[in-house]
């Protein structure tokens, strides 16, 4: 996840509650809007949706949270 290091993780919030690591109970992600490719959207049934997502890694465990938007 080296990729991720240079920049500060933050705290994020969705739909007004506070984005928090379902594993390590962590607050602070990085981000990265992904473009997600064709197999994958297929693989996830999204051939009709927007293939754009946005993915959260936590700062310390580095579990991943993915949101399609
Ligand atoms: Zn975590």
């Amino acid at each position: 996840m080296k990729i991720f290091k240079k920049e500060e993780p933050q705290t994020y919030s969705v739909k007004g509650h506070s984005l928090r690591c379902p594993v390590c109970g962590n607050v602070y992600f990085w981000t990265k809007k992904v473009q997600l490719n064709t197999t994958m959207a297929t693989f996830f049934n999204l051939d009709w949706a927007n293939k754009n997502a946005t993915c959260f890694v936590c700062s310390d465990c580095t579990h991943i949270l993915w949101f399609l938007a």
